[in-house]
């Protein structure tokens, strides 16, 4: 089995008396894809922002290869972690090629300007977008520029790549495809997602939080049971074998719907 790569020991986050993220332990497996889930508010983008080392917690330690992330230096952890957030602030005016080489600061001087330049054409190429290298940042629509953010996040090289909610503003078709292109970059990858559909197809491991709480680590088919949907997002969760290939297709929806009395009163 491949080693962990990342762990966190009870970490909390606590502000003005109220946690946020109450002793959360887990362990990330190198080459792993963990899903980080919960209703909005549970404390998902809190916990993963320790994790990646972006917040300190307020008690709990996180470790990466076994040393405590305190101590490494933010230029050693910039270089391990790429973080890609829900909100992109890049300049429109950058050049898309320009944008993608910001990935390489925590590397500079250590590798060549050519060997720079071939990390950053890579990332463009193994994301998809290496014919928008010239355009304006701004010029990008939402699939493109989401594409663009993880083509940085590839330039840093990093041993661990950190998304939250990645999908956020994309149409199905270009959730789909963003989330299986994170899944062709074989890289270990720590993902706050929203979308429940798409957990199982994309994710090892699955983290579910709830009300600040870590209450279930597992497998998709260990953790997405019928109890913890229920408990946890207040939705059943249906098995359905896929009609035409060989698996499985979970569907989630709200409990117990009967012919609706809400719909006679429309009409
Ligand atoms: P999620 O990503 O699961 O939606 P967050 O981790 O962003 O949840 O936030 C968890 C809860 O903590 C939310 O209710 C949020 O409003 C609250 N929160 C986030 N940051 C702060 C803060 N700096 N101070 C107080 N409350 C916060
Ligand atoms: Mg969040």
């Amino acid at each position: 089995m491949s080693h962990i790569v990342l762990n966190a020991d009870a970490v909390s986050y606590r502000i003005a008396g109220q946690h946020l993220v109450e002793t959360a332990t887990l362990t990330v497996r190198c080459g792993a894809r963990l899903a980080i889930i919960g209703p909005n508010g549970a404390g998902k983008s809190t916990l993963l922002r320790m994790l990646a080392g972006l917040l300190e917690p307020t008690s709990g330690e996180v470790f990466l290869n076994g040393s405590n992330l305190d101590r490494l230096r933010p230029i050693e952890r910039a270089r391990q972690f790429a973080f890609v957030g829900q909100i992109d602030a890049a300049d429109p005016q950058l050049l898309a090629a320009d944008y993608v080489a910001l990935g390489r600061i925590p590397h500079r001087g250590v590798f060549s300007k050519s060997r720079d330049r071939e990390i950053v054409h890579d990332a463009l190429h193994r994301t998809g977008i290496v014919q928008f290298a010239r355009r304006r940042v701004g010029s990008l629509s939402g699939g493109e520029r989401q594409r663009l953010q993880l083509a940085r996040a590839l330039a840093q090289e990093p041993a661990i790549l950190f998304l939250d909610e990645p999908t956020n503003h994309l149409d199905p078709k270009a959730r789909n495809e963003l989330l299986s292109l994170v899944v062709g970059l074989d890289v270990t990858t720590v993902a706050v997602l929203h979308d429940l559909p798409l957990v199982a197809p994309f994710a090892t491991h699955v983290a579910v939080m709830n009300h600040a709480q870590l209450v279930a680590t597992g497998t998709p088919d260990e953790t997405l049971t019928p109890r913890i949907v229920n408990d946890v997002f207040d939705l059943d969760v249906l098995r359905l074998a896929h009609p035409s290939q060989n698996r499985e297709l979970m569907v989630f929806e709200a409990p117990g719907r009967t012919a609706c009395s809400h719909q006679r009163s429309i009409r």
